[in-house]
């Protein structure tokens, strides 16, 4: 039962393509609702990050944190590395934070678009 698959990425910041083979009985523990990092324990977390979740892929994924040295104001793509969005309400937006699944909210500012200040409610 130790059958593969190659799963295609494409990085939606610069467009480079990855290939990755996992086992099919984990693509399929996932595709069934399973958290990534159960489904595929032995991944890297830039790996699980681009091919299953932000689709940006590690180059891009480090250019993204090194340029946010403060991690007080984060961009859209910034956030959405860190945060699942959840919905929008009047000059905040109601998120849950990957790494611990913990939910709250981040103020954020339209012109230019910024997120921050995320606190757990
Ligand atoms: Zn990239």
């Amino acid at each position: 039962m130790n059958e593969t698959t190659t799963i295609i990425a494409e990085c939606r910041m610069c467009s480079d393509q990855g290939f990755l083979t996992v086992r099919v009985s984990d693509l399929a523990m996932w595709q069934a609702g399973a958290m990534v990092q159960e489904a595929f324990p032995y991944l890297m977390p830039e790996q699980r990050e681009f091919y299953f979740q932000s689709r940006i892929c590690e180059d891009c994924q480090d250019t993204i944190f090194d340029s946010e040295s403060t991690m007080d104001k984060m961009t859209t793509e910034q956030m959405l590395l860190q945060f699942e969005v959840l919905g929008f309400g009047y000059g905040y937006c109601a998120v849950q934070r990957k790494s611990d699944g913990v939910k709250g909210v981040l103020s954020f500012d339209h012109h230019p678009r910024f997120y921050y200040n995320f606190q757990e409610v």
